[in-house]
């Protein structure tokens, strides 16, 4: 039965949430437990976000099970029992849905509805929320939890529409089972999507050819079956792990690293990059040494470690070289955890073509002709990524005060402060987007985080007597500056990587994401909370709009 709720405007609602991925469940689930009347909008037909989304084959967490879970319940964390070291991408989405059972979360829960356009209204501090479906519901609060990876990019490539075999988005994978069994099939993109596919797919088809432009820096998950002895040992300690994660500089737990790559010998440096190779774990390079994303020696030195691995997995030389990344440094772009991503490049009927020397020119009727002819196809697999960070909260019209919508203000690169709420869309926030730590994190911490602080953010204006928060232009434009001077101590801002919009064309260029860690951000905006949201305006009932001040409001509830 559907008992989802139906707001309207005779029907307002206090908070609208964007999304039923892991954020807008918690979300929901948080603002729920101030007695906030929330509703959440969700595109899909069933809850889960990227892990309803991309479930093409081999997808799977690329960070622990037992470190990308909720953290905010022991009972969970004692209840859920994980199978695998990595979790694949059904057993993620059957957790999501153990936990949205276990906490009643899909009542407030609508699906299949996009919405389409959110304005507000500067006279009575409201937002109008509109949906593809015809609803336009009236609220206090809007939080956009809609993803930092969930508009799929389109590849552009001419004459995919006259290809009459199967064509496939690894972020839009259909929920029929799909089979290559004895097919020629191509992939395009080896980012983390392809990688992870790539081998399961060549399991399966007669010939698989990938296209690749760039190579990745793949590393091996080596996933196995978690034993009952160490997951009952993590539940032991479960709250003692939470809270380390909590404090963490990236939401995993790890000793930081103290040394300098080029202060180390090279035996001992090859020594420690085995072991981090070994560890199976994606950040196990990059916690090595203090300097491996600042500097570009240093770098180097992982790098071409890294090509050693590749070249004494792939037997061909040739094939070895095009797999091997030299054109960026390692990290610079999102690394990938793979299995047996490079030995399947071994088996006689997968091929490497390399765009960077035969590219594309169009996709044909019968297959994908590069500058070296027709390649000859049942089915093509895009595993082009997404529009990162900025696509989900432009995908759709924003209009904030004065009438000035979200793209025009962001039309040079998003501003916001605290990647939270952006100067002039009061009482609009945002999970994991640009400006936050976000995708340079284990997603769950940060949005747990975030979840938080906008809840209790929400429980100080109502407990104030406060009907807006907005950001002052002052300390977003701090914020901005903090978050760039950052990002050029690194490497980052100078690749062409998703991080940095260059993947998508006519973006503007700028690293998108604050490098600064978790932990600091967290105690920057613990700062805001303790001192009364100092960088915002606060403002009271539009009625009593004459005695408007931050510090001097009336307690009353929030009332709508
Ligand atoms: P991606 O990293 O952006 O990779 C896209 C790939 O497609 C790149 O190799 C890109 O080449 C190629 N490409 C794009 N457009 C193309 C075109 N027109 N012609 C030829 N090649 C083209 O996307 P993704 O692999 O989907 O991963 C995105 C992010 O999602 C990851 O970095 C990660 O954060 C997340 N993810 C996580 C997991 C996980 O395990 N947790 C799994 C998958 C994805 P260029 O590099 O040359 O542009």
């Amino acid at each position: 039965m559907d008992t989802a709720p139906t707001p309207s405007a005779a029907h307002p609602v206090d908070a609208v949430v964007v999304g039923a991925g892991l954020s807008g469940l918690y979300q929901l689930h948080r603002l729920r437990g101030l007695g906030l009347r929330t509703v959440v909008f969700e595109a899909g037909d069933d809850i889960g976000g990227t892990w309803y989304w991309n479930r093409y084959p081999g997808a799977r967490c690329d960070v622990e099970s037992t470190s990308y879970s909720y953290s905010f319940s022991p009972e969970l964390d004692q209840d859920w029992v994980w199978s695998e070291r990595y979790a694949s991408q059904p057993e993620i989405l059957r957790y999501v849905h153990h936990v949205a059972d276990r906490f009643d979360l899909r009542r407030d829960v609508v699906l299949n509805t996009r919405v389409t356009r959110a304005a507000y209204d500067e006279d009575r501090h409201l937002w109008s929320v509109s949906t593809d479906t015809g609803r336009t519901v009236t609220t206090r609060f809007v939080i956009l939890a809609s993803g930092c990876m969930s508009v799929p990019k389109d590849p552009g490539i001419p004459g995919a529409d006259s290809f009459t075999g199967s064509t496939y988005h690894t972020a839009r994978w259909p929920h029929e089972d799909v089979s290559f069994t004895g097919k020629k099939v191509a992939v395009i993109g080896t980012g983390c999507s392809g990688v992870q596919t790539i081998p399961v797919i060549a399991e399966q088809a007669a010939a698989l050819t990938v296209f690749q432009r760039t190579p990745a820096y793949a590393l091996p998950a080596h996933n196995r079956p978690l034993r009952s002895t160490e997951v009952a040992e993590l539940k032991a300690r479960y709250p003692e792990f939470r809270q380390a994660q909590r404090l963490s500089r990236g939401g995993t737990v790890f000793e930081p690293p103290t040394r300098s790559a080029l202060e180390t010998g090279e035996a001992e440096r090859t020594a420690t990059y085995e072991t981090a190779w070994a560890s199976g774990l994606l950040s196990g390079l990059l916690r090595t040494y203090t300097d491996i994303l600042t500097d570009e020696k240093a770098n180097e030195t992982v790098a071409e470690f890294v090509r050693s691995k590749i070249r004494s997995t792939v037997t061909d030389p040739a094939t070895a070289e095009l797999l091997s990344p030299r054109t960026y440094p390692f990290a610079t772009k999102r690394p990938c955890l793979d299995t047996g991503y490079y030995a399947t490049y071994n088996l006689p009927h997968v091929k490497l073509v390399d765009l960077r020397t035969t590219p594309i020119e169009t996709i044909t009727r019968r297959g994908i002709r590069t500058s070296d002819g027709e390649h000859i196809l049942d089915a093509i697999v895009f595993a082009t990524g997404f529009d990162a960070l900025t696509g989900s909260q432009l995908a759709f019209d924003i209009v904030g005060k004065n009438g000035v919508t979200l793209r025009e203000k962001w039309v040079d690169g998003p501003r916001s402060h605290l990647g939270l709420v952006s100067a002039g869309f009061p009482n609009l926030f945002t999970v994991l987007g640009p400006l936050s730590p976000s995708v340079l994190t284990n997603i769950p911490v940060s949005l747990e985080q975030q979840v938080e602080w906008i809840t209790d953010c929400i429980a100080y204006l109502r407990g104030h007597g406060f009907t807006e928060i907005d950001a002052t232009p002052a300390a977003e434009a701090d914020w901005c500056a903090h978050v760039a001077e950052l990002a050029a101590r690194t490497l980052y801002p100078a690749v062409a990587s998703w991080y940095t919009g260059a993947n998508i064309a006519g973006k503007p260029r700028g690293f998108l994401a604050y490098t600064g860690g978790l932990d600091r951000y967290r105690e920057k905006c613990d700062a805001e909370t303790r001192n009364g949201y100092t960088s915002f305006t606060l403002s009271t009932p539009p009625s009593s709009k004459a005695v408007s001040t931050r510090r001097s409001a009336p307690q009353s509830s929030l009332g709508l």
